[in-house]
């Protein structure tokens, strides 16, 4: 069985093709700057990776250059596209209405097509791959995923805003939560990694990326995560405040003379490690200019890992203690620094790192936490193209 794994955003296509028998990925490979004239798409097969620049105007012309290059040209690796069961679409916010993944039929796009609103710059990505597909081969089963699903169990007092109650009524605003499909991915991975059943366990998930959020699983089930409303809310992130009080917002707005877009683009684009250090958002950069002497990559490096132990002890009052606590994303799977600053001083609550498990470990599944921890710390890379793939063979069977 053979499914495609498509991640459309507003400019760009990531894909990857599986081969379900064995879960392994035969390519992968991505298009940019959609709409521009220096298009391009990357072809990665048997470790190599190819560019290829070509004109691609629009999602359906993008979708169309993907189905060629899988089956014709030296990157070939299908006879023909009937060799494909099914497509599985990472699809952004799935709202209040998606709690699983689902088979993609004309209703359930009306029905995420209405929640737009909520994630202006990704559903309608999201919708012109669907419908891009649907165009050039209208009876291929297709199914979403949705980056929301895994925390709509959250209770009502978690996931609610202490705002004029009708607003969540009229507007949908509340805390969605998003990165679900990777949280879910390694809080069930861990599970079978450990040898553990998820049912009574308190697992504590960290994804610490570019954007980073964390999330508080019990029974397998999500109780809380840090994002909210945005991807905006929680940890500090590369570019992304994270946190703040939402007075500070209408403070700035007026100080800055800034429109929703001006305050917008300030907390996403220019805030987290790259606004407080003035010099980068990635954490590698940070890393080495704080160990030059750099104070503000000191300060913005103390800051992220600071955000990072709050919320593990602010989850595990939420989870009533903590059994696991994983992590997962560029830096929490990379760097052992990042870990090491994330569980530093918590051995008051059974959380015992190993240090030389920790800076042995790079991207790999291991535990890290010492033999007497009683809280079992561990590192296991996400794999959320694979979830998806995963999904969709369940949903198309
Ligand atoms: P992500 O958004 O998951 O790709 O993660 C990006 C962050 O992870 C950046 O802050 C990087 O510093 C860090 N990161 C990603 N890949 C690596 C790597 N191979 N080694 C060290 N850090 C990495």
């Amino acid at each position: 069985m053979k499914i495609l794994v498509l991640n459309c955003g507003s400019s760009s296509i990531k894909y990857a093709l599986y081969e379900m028998e064995n879960g392994t990925v035969i390519t992968s490979g991505g298009i940019e700057k959609i709409g521009l004239p220096d298009s391009f798409i990357n072809v990665k097969l048997n470790g190599g990776k190819h560019k290829i620049d070509s004109p691609i105007e629009e999602h359906t012309a993008g979708v169309k250059l993907i189905f060629q290059v899988l089956t014709t040209g030296p990157y070939a690796v299908m006879q023909s596209l009937e060799e494909l069961d099914a497509v599985g679409h990472r699809m952004v916010h799935g709202g209040e209405k998606f709690n699983q993944s689902v088979l993609l039929t004309p209703e359930v796009m009306e029905a995420f097509e209405a929640c737009n609103d909520l994630a202006p710059l990704h559903n309608p990505a999201n919708i012109k791959g669907v419908n891009a597909v649907k165009a050039l081969l209208p009876d291929l089963p297709q199914v979403g995923v949705f980056d929301t699903a895994f925390h709509q169990t959250m209770p009502d007092y978690a996931f609610m805003y202490a705002l004029p109650y009708h607003l969540y009524k009229d507007y949908g605003v509340r805390r969605y939560g998003f990165h679900g499909t990777s949280h879910r991915y390694v809080s069930q991975r861990v599970c079978e990694f450990l040898g553990v059943q998820p049912e009574g366990k308190r697992i504590i998930t960290c994804h610490i990326g570019n954007g980073a959020s964390i999330a508080a699983v019990k029974d397998g089930k999500c109780v809380d995560t840090s994002m909210g409303l945005t991807p905006l809310e929680g940890l500090m992130m590369g570019t992304r405040s994270g946190d703040i009080d939402a007075g500070a917002v209408t403070f700035l707005m007026d100080k800055l003379h800034l429109d929703t877009k001006g305050i917008s683009n300030l907390l996403n684009k220019e805030s987290g490690l790259a606004g407080i250090s003035e010099l980068s958002n990635d954490f590698r950069d940070i890393m080495a200019a704080a160990e030059e002497g750099n104070e503000k990559a000191r300060l913005a490096k103390d800051m992220y890992y600071y955000r990072i132990r709050k919320y593990i002890g602010e989850y595990a009052a939420a989870l009533g203690g903590v059994d696991i606590i994983l992590f997962t994303g560029g830096a929490g799977e990379n760097q052992w620094e990042v870990r090491a600053g994330a569980t530093q001083g918590l051995e008051f609550m059974g959380v015992k790192v190993d240090m030389e498990k920790n800076k042995n470990c790079r991207a790999t599944e291991a535990i890290i936490s010492a033999d007497d921890s009683r809280v079992t710390v561990c590192v296991i890379p996400t794999d959320e193209e694979l979830m998806i793939a995963l999904d969709t063979k369940a949903l198309v069977k």
